[in-house]
């Protein structure tokens, strides 16, 4: 049942069970399902009043906020379609998702109607939203709307992919993906509904990992999200002990922050030692797996799910996700296994037929929440989407326990002498030097070889490119041993993904340099 009904209906149970339980923490406001479940209405309420409708588009354009979550039932109920867009955008970016997926308005803030004021001449007269502003006020006062749209496979959202390989595209999801992508994953990892699950997000709830963690699982579940603006390591450890937080998601670079921050020693938390607890880590290293289990005994590290726009992501878990003695793959790459109702084949990039086990091939992905296809974009949909199955883009290889290992972009993957090297292992493995923060490769031109890996990397203690390329040469074939550079910072999209296209332009700097 809890796959087979729409959000608001979700929201009203909640509110109908256990009304004073809070939905949302932020900072010092609490929004309880009572709250949450009068404020959406009212809100549909004035957007209907002001013409919005069934399969209209609403943007939101918006920081992590109470008023997100709101605005974002708000437009379920009424059977309109959500735009998330970043608020990290510039001019010209917001113009373009704006302009591609024409709302009828746009939900903002007043620090970023400036933003959309300097868009201005290229979106037109599309009317604002204000959360801080007084049509909010006056939003909230009008007659709760009494409809509720119940349209399990209506287009509920549009969602952006990153833009990591070109221009974004509209991923076109329904309420049933999302009720899905909740539905399993809490399966997957054994989590109770009830006032039990409470999680902490300060990923980006434009962003459709953030909104599954920030928004769908904890209200599928009647649980509490602790809702954040942005990473920040003290608010963290004070937010894990004040409200006995059970879930976070963050990256390896998150964790060290927390493992080296001065009141770790201090604050109880030892909520993420519940069995049902769950951190979940983007680039898991043994070792920071370690420093965590004695910083906070019997709280186990995971690694983070592979997933993306066009599927809602969480599409696996890691394998012995259920076990206490998960275990981390020799091979420092991501890999996990298909949760419950997705199914994941590894296919010729050529031929799209399927390969043997242990073969590299193309990760195709088909399940109850894969896009209907990109918005606008029929000839990107022909292309990746077919007989309901995405073919990702992404390189992976199946292992002989049915372990997805995920590879890597095709498009980054690296031919040295015509041998195949993944950039995602080589990362993997120089993040495991003691004095590596973190690694980003892509490939260089070289008269010899074709193609050679080119490494930049970031550091938490002095060391030098030398050094590593000794330790590289220890730990790793000599075709893959890359040059390496050391960085202060990598260039990075709005949702911290490596900008690798600005790092292919400064490895061919390096290289020529040498
Ligand atoms: P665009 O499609 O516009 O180029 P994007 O692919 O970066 O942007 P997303 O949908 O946010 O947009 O990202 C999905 C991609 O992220 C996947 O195709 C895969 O390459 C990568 N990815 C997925 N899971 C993981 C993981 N666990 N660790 C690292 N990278 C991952
Ligand atoms: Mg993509």
């Amino acid at each position: 049942p809890l796959g087979e009904v729409v959000l608001p209906a979700h929201v009203e149970h909640w509110a109908r069970t256990d009304p004073r339980r809070p939905a949302i923490v932020f900072g010092d406001d609490t929004l309880t399902y009572a709250d949450l479940d009068d404020a959406h209405r009212r809100l549909a309420g004035w957007m209907h009043r002001h013409g919005v409708g069934a399969g209209d588009r609403v943007a939101v354009y918006l920081g992590n906020s109470p008023q997100f979550v709101v605005a974002f039932l708000a437009i379920l109920r009424l059977g309109a379609v959500h735009v998330p867009v970043n608020p990290m955008f510039q001019p010209a970016e917001l113009a373009y998702e704006i302009n591609d997926s024409t709302p009828r308005v746009i939900v903002t803030s007043t620090a970023l109607s400036a933003t959309v004021d300097r868009a201005r001449d290229r979106i037109g007269d599309v009317p604002l939203l204000l959360v801080d502003g007084p049509e909010w006020g006056e939003a909230l006062a009008v007659e709760p709307y009494d409809g509720r749209a119940d349209d399990l496979d209506a287009l509920a959202a549009l969602n952006y992919t990153g833009g990591t390989t070109g221009l974004p595209k509209g991923c076109q999801h329904t309420q049933r993906h999302m009720v899905y992508t909740a539905a399993s994953a809490a399966g997957a990892a054994g989590y109770e509904p009830g006032a039990g699950y409470v999680s902490l997000c300060y990923l980006p709830i434009f962003w459709i990992a953030g909104e599954d963690l920030g928004i769908l699982l904890p209200i599928v579940l009647g649980g509490t999200v602790v809702l954040m603006p942005r990473w920040d390591a003290t608010a963290v450890l004070e937010s894990i002990e004040r409200h006995g937080v059970k879930v976070v998601v963050g990256t390896v670079e998150n964790y060290l922050e927390l493992l080296d921050h001065p009141q770790m020693p201090e604050r109880d938390l030892s909520s993420l030692s519940d069995p049902q607890a769950v951190s979940f880590i983007r680039k898991l290293t043994p070792e920071v797996r370690a420093r965590w289990a004695e910083a906070v005994p019997g709280s186990v590290l995971r690694e983070s799910s592979y997933g993306m726009t066009e599927t809602h992501t969480i599409d696996c878990v890691p394998y012995g996700f259920a076990a206490d003695d998960h275990d981390l793959r020799a091979e420092p790459v991501f890999c996990g296994v298909p949760v419950p109702g997705t199914d994941i084949a590894v296919v010729s990039f050529e031929t799209a037929e399927p390969l043997p086990i242990g073969e590299v091939g193309e990760i195709i992905v088909r399940s109850p929440s894969v896009t209907t296809g990109y918005w606008n974009n029929p000839e990107a949909t022909a292309a990746q989407l077919r007989d309901g199955w995405i073919h990702t883009g992404d390189n992976g290889r199946f292992d002989e326990e049915g372990c997805l290992h995920y590879l890597g972009r095709a498009k980054e993957m690296i031919k040295v002498k015509g041998m195949s090297v993944f950039p995602a292992e080589i990362e993997m493995m120089l993040a495991q030097h003691p004095a590596v923060d973190s690694a980003a490769v892509v490939p260089t031109d070289d008269p010899d070889t074709g193609q050679r890996p080119v490494a930049f990397v970031t550091v938490r203690e002095p060391v030098d490119a030398a050094t590593l390329t000794t330790w590289a040469r220890e730990n790793m074939a000599g075709y893959k041993v890359p040059v390496v550079s050391v960085i202060d910072a990598f260039p990075m999209t709005a949702t911290g993904k490596i900008r690798k296209n600005e790092l292919a332009e400064a490895a061919r700097e390096a290289v020529a340099v040498r």
